[in-house]
């Protein structure tokens, strides 16, 4: 199935491009691309067609000019369509195919040349049935009932107004090999209409499954910190406050730590912003490789951080944060600067029966505010 085919029942990736957002240069071009190519294929379709007739004129069924005048009609009609959407006509509309009206014009056609040519009526009816069944396949419920009412009210003008001995020729062979070919030909297309609609939910479940990634990665940038790759602050903030409830639930302990690095500032003024950065990145990876595959780890702010450690008493958050601190102040931060120390300091609390998270976060604060006031690179527990 070739790219128009797919694309045009591409309806995801269609509405997407319908929906405010201007489609690009590019968009355009590739779509003008896949209507010149629909129009392709339904011009070649009059020509077999025309050529079907043309064995029943030379089988004495129907004047010599049917076929010539259905060829010109079915060019015309495609000419005109690729002229409108080569002028950007078809962009001014939602559905840019136009696939309502063009399917009205060319069910138009075949009821007229069933009226004009109805010795040889069982084609041009087989072709509106295909015509009808390829345009249900992209219209909206009512586009559909609106042309099916259409052409319900044209046959029955046709059958019911008229007394016109619309036929299905089988009387000599050569009738026989044309009606043959009518069938198989219908048959070919229905068949082509089948493989349309399995490829629209082939790319309608790809469109799926891509806007699904999309999705997720949306979430997860609007969840982290883009500097340290660690959690943003909104994040871990609600991560806290359902840690606190699971807690409260399950009456297991739960400990939190304020971690913030020494000094940072002087890092800062001594090797410069960027190097900054690159030690803030590096603690953050560091502390990941680190930490239990339940521990949560954010950004609070700045040089500042919140480890969320579920399960986990006081001693043990104590002893797992002294253990952080002493990785992190024994790294070699020597490839950064010769002689660059970095280390931190950690206030550690743990969850008191019905306390807030604010009144918990408040007493980590307190901690670490008392571990910088006895000198740095160490842990207070509230
Ligand atoms: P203390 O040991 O008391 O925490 O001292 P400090 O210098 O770390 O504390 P202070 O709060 O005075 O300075 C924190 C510095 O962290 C100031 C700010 O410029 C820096 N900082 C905050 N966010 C970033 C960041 O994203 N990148 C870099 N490079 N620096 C940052
Ligand atoms: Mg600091
Ligand atoms: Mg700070």
């Amino acid at each position: 199935m070739g790219t128009a085919a797919s694309s045009f029942l591409n309806p995801i990736a269609a509405e997407l491009d319908g929906v405010g957002i201007r489609p690009t240069a590019q968009a355009l071009m590739r779509r003008a691309k896949q209507r010149r190519q629909i129009q392709g294929m339904i011009g070649a379709s009059y020509v077999v067609d025309a050529a079907v007739l043309m064995l029943y004129a030379y089988a004495g069924t129907i004047p010599l000019m049917i076929g010539p005048a259905f060829a010109a009609c079915g060019l015309t009609l495609t000419a005109c369509s690729i002229t409108l959407s080569e002028l950007g006509f078809n962009e001014r509309f939602k559905d840019h195919y136009l696939v309502a009206p063009q399917s009205t014009t060319n069910m138009m056609i075949m009821l007229v040349f069933t009226w004009i040519a109805p010795e040889v009526g069982v084609m041009f009816l087989c072709t509106l049935f295909v015509v009808f069944s390829f345009s249900s396949l992209r219209s909206t419920p009512r586009q559909t009932m609106m042309i099916w009412t259409a052409m319900a009210l044209g046959l029955s003008g046709l059958f019911l107004l008229t007394d016109k001995p619309i036929a299905m020729p089988h009387g000599s062979y050569l009738e026989r090999v044309a009606t043959m070919l009518v069938f198989i030909l219908t048959i070919g297309r229905c068949m082509f209409v089948g493989m349309f609609s399995s490829s629209m939910k082939q790319s309608l479940y790809q469109s799926g499954q891509k806007l699904k990634e999309a999705y997720k990665r949306i979430e997860e940038l609007a969840e982290l910190d883009e500097l340290t790759g660690s959690f943003n602050r909104r994040c871990i903030m609600r991560m806290l406050d359902e840690e606190i409830a699971r807690a409260g639930r399950s009456a297991s302990p739960c400990s939190i730590a304020l971690i913030d690095l020494d000094w940072f500032k002087r890092i800062n003024d001594g090797y410069g912003h960027p190097t900054g950065d690159e030690v803030l990145r590096t603690f953050a990876i560091t502390m990941f490789a680190n930490i239990r595959g339940v521990d949560r780890f954010g950004r609070y702010g700045g040089e500042e951080f919140l480890l969320v450690l579920p399960d986990m008493a006081a001693d043990n958050a104590i002893r797992a944060l002294d253990r952080l601190r002493a990785i992190i102040a024994d790294l070699d931060w020597s490839a950064f600067s010769p002689g660059m120390k970095v280390t931190i300091s950690a206030g550690v609390a743990t969850l008191r029966p019905n306390e807030t998270p604010d009144s918990f976060l408040a007493r980590a604060d307190s901690a670490l505010y008392a571990a910088k006031a006895r000198g740095r690179n160490r842990i207070a527990s509230a």
